[in-house]
């Protein structure tokens, strides 16, 4: 099963793709920790992320297919991958579908999360990494806006986009999204 998560900054993408992994076994492939492990880690890439990352912008897709292509290649990723904060461009997603199709595979779910603008906000503010600053938020939700949010109708045109309601505790989120796969399984 090959899921990807899309939704604004804040909406649960990752407590719900860990949530999953942990349910179904998939693993949880998220861009943003890989980027923030690889900016702890000051490689090269890590450190050129890093300064996207905390004005807010999205890191450069050629980077981030670099780092996506080589964890699909491990192993654990044969059974499948929950995709979070990947793709986050109609470009990325388009390069997603190409490198799946290399190998016969392809998306089965597109899950977008909507949740309340200033609820986003107070949950951004809550958790309080280093790119949760308000200044840094705003930008981050105008790339959102302009980049990301048209993937939306990409999917929706291949026929795999559920959309869930992210405005509730994570139990009942979780719940909806088990719903949503049920729907794709029972298929
Ligand atoms: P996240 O942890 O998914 O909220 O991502 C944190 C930051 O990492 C984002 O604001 C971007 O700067 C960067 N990032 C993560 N995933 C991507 C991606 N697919 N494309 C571009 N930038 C990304």
């Amino acid at each position: 099963m090959r899921i990807v998560f899309i939704g604004p900054p804040g909406a649960g993408k990752g407590t719900q793709a860990k949530r999953l992994e942990q349910h179904c076994g998939i693993p949880h492939l998220s861009t943003g920790d890989m980027l923030r492990d690889a900016g702890r880690a000051g490689t090269p890439l890590g450190l050129q992320a890093n300064e996207f990352m905390q004005s807010g912008k999205l890191v450069p897709d050629d980077v981030v297919v670099g780092v996506v292509v080589e964890r699909l290649g491990q192993k654990d990723c044969a059974s499948g991958s929950l995709f979070d904060g990947f793709p986050r461009t109609v470009e990325q997603a388009a390069t997603l579908d190409k490198i799946l199709a290399q190998t016969g595979k392809r998306l089965d779910l597109a899950l977008v999360l909507l949740v309340d603008k200033d609820h986003l906000i107070e949950r951004l503010l809550a958790r309080g990494r280093s790119d949760d600053r308000l200044e840094t938020i705003g930008e981050r939700f105008r790339e959102y806006d302009r980049l990301t949010e048209p993937l939306i109708d990409y999917y929706r045109r291949q026929g795999i986009l559920q959309t869930i309601d992210g405005d509730s505790s994570p139990e009942i989120v979780f719940e909806r999204i088990q719903k949503a796969l049920a729907k794709v399984t029972a298929h």
